[in-house]
């Protein structure tokens, strides 16, 4: 899974942590119903917030933390008993797992293919190699590389009902699209116990259920990939999820002075520099643009934008190593520029 607090940062997150504040320091039963509720989860090695709003919220942030941890347990690399961790220790033998891990896998390879293998899950041990999985950095030797890739290929798993089998020497994690699906999950519950505004953060990912309560969209803040703790933009949102992928995640300086990150590209094992150094995918669903994120920044800017034509109903913002942001033009509206960096709206058609 992804690491440290990360990219996106929300607008409201002060007023959050005000609230935060009021109710934990205070015993008082709360009268007024547009009161949220709150709560800070630390799980996927990521800081996650929630708020809902609802006379049943507390039970759905209740319900939703419990729901997050559960999905930890089956879909983390790391730790022993997911599923998983049997699967990358399962010497190619099948294994049986539970329904959300196989709706991933498969929905892995499905953009897998729709991105020409640029999201490619088993990349993992290529990642390990670097130390992305432990933070002891390393430029792997080519050989090295040349070795591991050999097994790098989403298209040689097999699943079938709910066993999947790895090849021999492969393994898998789910670190690029994991915590969008843990997004669309919180979401799920939260219409069931009957909020209809709710916005979480996890990590990087923002996810949010209709509007603001005086029906005014969301405002969700997009990180400058080159400045540390600051914003470059800010969207309007409703009922979306804006996930990013940033070379600003998790990365290290090479003896050589380079920057190197955690985004793999499969074709060749070295983190991808195809010109984006952040890329923010806009849409109705959280896993598909956790996954699109990921694959957009291997595929660089042309690619990214080749694959809107034919599926348009994504909106995303990208920054390129140059230091120009592009957009497109469904988010045009609301997009609001406070980076330095010129923004031009992408033409997609
Ligand atoms: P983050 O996890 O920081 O939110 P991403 O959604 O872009 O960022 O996912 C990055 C993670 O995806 C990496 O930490 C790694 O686990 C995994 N990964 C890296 N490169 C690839 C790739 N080409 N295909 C699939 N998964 C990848
Ligand atoms: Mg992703």
């Amino acid at each position: 899974m992804s690491g440290k607090i990360k990219s996106l940062t929300l607008i409201f997150f002060s007023c959050f942590l005000l609230y935060g504040c009021s109710e934990s320091s205070s015993t008082k039963i709360k009268e007024n119903k547009t009161d949220p509720a709150v709560r800070d989860v630390f799980a996927m090695d990521t800081f996650m917030s929630l708020k809902a709003y609802g006379s049943d919220a507390e039970k759905a942030v209740d319900d939703a933390e419990k729901r997050i941890y559960e999905l930890e347990n089956e879909l983390s690399a790391t730790l022993e008993e997911s599923d998983i961790w049997k699967l990358d220790n399962s010497d190619g033998k099948a294994v049986d797992v539970c329904d959300d891990t196989i709706t991933l896998i498969k929905k892995a390879m499905e953009i897998g293919d729709k991105t020409g293998g640029a999201l490619d899950i088993t990349v993992y041990p290529v990642l390990r190699e670097w130390g992305f999985t432990t933070g002891e950095y390393k430029i792997p030797e080519q050989g090295r590389i040349d070795e591991l890739l050999a097994n790098v290929d989403y298209r040689n798993i097999t699943v079938k009902d709910n066993s999947v089998a790895l090849p021999e020497n492969a393994q898998i994690d789910l670190g690029a699209l994991a915590k969008g699906y843990t997004g669309d999950e919180i979401m799920k519950i939260m219409e069931s116990h009957g909020v209809t505004s709710a916005i979480v953060s996890l990590g990087g990912n923002v996810q949010s259920l209709g509007s603001k309560t005086d029906g005014s969209p969301w405002k969700v803040a997009v990180r400058d990939p080159f400045l540390e703790d600051k914003d470059m933009c800010v969207v309007d949102i409703i009922n979306k999820a804006v996930i990013t992928s940033g070379n600003y995640e998790r990365f290290f300086y090479g003896e050589d002075g380079k920057k190197y990150w955690h985004i793999i590209d499969p074709s060749d094992g070295y983190p991808a520099d195809n010109g984006i150094v952040s890329v923010t995918v806009i849409g109705d669903n959280g896993l598909e643009c956790d996954a699109l994120s990921t694959a957009f920044f291997v595929l660089g800017y042309d690619k990214t934008v080749e694959y809107l034509r034919s599926n348009p109903q994504y909106d995303v913002i990208m920054v390129t190593d140059d230091k120009k942001i592009y957009y497109t033009s469904g988010i045009g509206d609301s997009f609001q520029n406070i980076s330095d960096m010129p923004a031009e709206v992408i033409s997609v058609d």
